[in-house]
């Protein structure tokens, strides 16, 4: 009896050993891969090609056109993708891996009530399913009370520690003196509370939060333009014009791009006057206002998916059952104005409002709102790859580039709810999601 299991332990053990020494090879960078899909869309043009293959050597795109014309050496590991698109890497400009979605639990009481051991715990969890759902980037916009913890995930991803995108974090993110919360509205005066961000007054904080920020390993700069302080709780520009200004040249001066939280008109404009490179959210912005990013080469990124989740959490909105409600409507006019006017459109949803992973529903909300699916495509690719200064390195599929890419069942270049099936992930030549793993 005790002699059978000992052999049934050892016989379990060398296969456990055998297990692993195979998944960890299968994980090697190193080696070529031959992806065969039904189809390939690369971002180059607007075009997906069919019966094409793409070759993948040492991490990086070796060729990519028709199956006849890609030659595969003798040791290349096929992957058949009947049925499925093959993308580049989906790319978000906006999320909050720190965060998960409010009707959990309300933003104050993850801020104040979560510990940050804990949080980080969560946004490892967060960017694992991010990645697995076909997102090979994100531009993390803040941590929202999680100090610097962001550089870490960013750290234990980049180690292979941990599965996840390609990070991009901004830190703690800047505010203006009680210009965010948690509070200071609605709390008692005499507590302490701890902050969604670093708080700034005067030219001279700013400069220095900056410098902190990026010291500590800042990739953008998050700073929040406007917010609800105005008198009656309503969203007011937060930083004078000489604070903006101070913010902004700090930061380009040691090669840190801007980000700007603003949902105002007055909040957009002013940001956009000090240079900043990317405008989130943009709600309330008039048609002049765009002209001005448009004019600048100032992006936006709209943010669509944040309003309908807070509309269905807050206001009662049943999806394909009730009317948009009157924040929905704002926001997609202010999409389509900016669509319009043709202004540098990205990307971002700022998933973490709602569940880390259903990130394709940003592509899914601007189709829904005015743009086609390979103009969606475009603004989660490439895009989104020049707005992060990383054309080079990722956002299409071409000989040269990092091998970041992403297969979908069916072809979202024709219908964007596609995007919503992962069949295939890579990411610097290494497949974390393969079709016999695809539950
Ligand atoms: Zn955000």
């Amino acid at each position: 009896m005790r002699t059978s299991l000992m052999i049934w332990w050892q016989t379990a053990a060398v296969l456990l050993i055998l297990f692993c020494s195979l998944s960890a090879s299968a994980a090697t960078p190193k080696g070529d891969w031959l992806l065969l899909p039904d189809r390939v869309w690369t971002g180059n043009g607007d075009a997906a090609h069919d019966g094409w293959a793409v070759l993948i050597h040492d991490g990086a795109i070796a060729a990519v056109g028709p199956i006849a014309t890609v030659n595969a050496p003798a040791g290349a590991r096929r992957v058949e993708l009947p049925g499925a698109t093959l993308t580049p890497g989906l790319i978000d400009l906006h999320s909050h891996l720190f965060l998960h979605p409010y009707n959990e639990m309300l933003w104050n009481d993850q801020v104040l009530t979560e510990p940050q051991d804990y949080r980080t715990l969560e946004a490892a969890a967060h960017a694992k399913s991010t990645l697995l759902a076909g997102f090979t980037t994100l531009r993390d916009l803040g941590t929202e009370g999680a100090g610097y913890a962001d550089v870490s995930v960013k750290r234990a991803i980049d180690e292979g520690l941990i599965p996840g995108p390609r990070l991009f974090v901004a830190t703690r993110a800047i505010v203006a003196t009680a210009s965010y919360g948690p509070g200071p509205r609605g709390f008692r005066p005499d507590i302490e509370l701890h902050g969604g961000a670093q708080e700034v007054s005067g030219v001279d904080q700013a400069m220095a939060a900056v410098r902190e920020q990026a010291a500590r390993g800042a990739d953008w700069i998050k700073i929040y333009g406007d917010y609800r302080v105005g008198p009656d709780g309503g969203t007011a520009p937060t930083f004078t014009p000489a604070e903006l200004k101070a913010l902004v040249d700090t930061a380009h001066q040691i090669g840190r791009p801007v980000a700007v939280h603003a949902a105002s008109d007055a909040g957009v404009r002013m940001a956009v006057e000090a240079g900043v490179d990317s405008v989130e959210h943009g709600y309330g912005a008039s048609e002049a206002t765009f002209r001005l990013l448009k004019q600048h080469g100032t992006a936006y990124e709209p943010t669509l998916t944040a309003v309908d989740a807070t509309s269905e959490y807050f206001q009662h909105y049943v999806p394909g059952k009730s009317e948009p409600t009157a924040t929905m409507k704002e926001a997609e006019r202010a999409f389509r104005t900016a669509l319009k006017v043709g202004v540098i459109i990205g990307n971002g949803s700022d998933v973490g409002v709602f569940a880390h992973g259903t990130n394709w529903r940003e592509p899914a909300a601007m189709v829904r709102d005015g743009m086609t699916p390979t103009q969606a495509l475009h603004a989660a690719t490439d895009v989104a790859a020049k707005i992060l200064r990383q054309s080079q390195h990722f956002g299409r599929i071409a000989p040269g580039m990092d091998a970041d890419l992403a297969a979908f069942s069916g072809d979202p270049s024709t219908r964007i709810d596609d995007l919503q099936h992962p069949v295939f992930v890579m990411k610097a030549g290494i497949p974390y999601l393969t079709p016999a793993a695809t539950p």
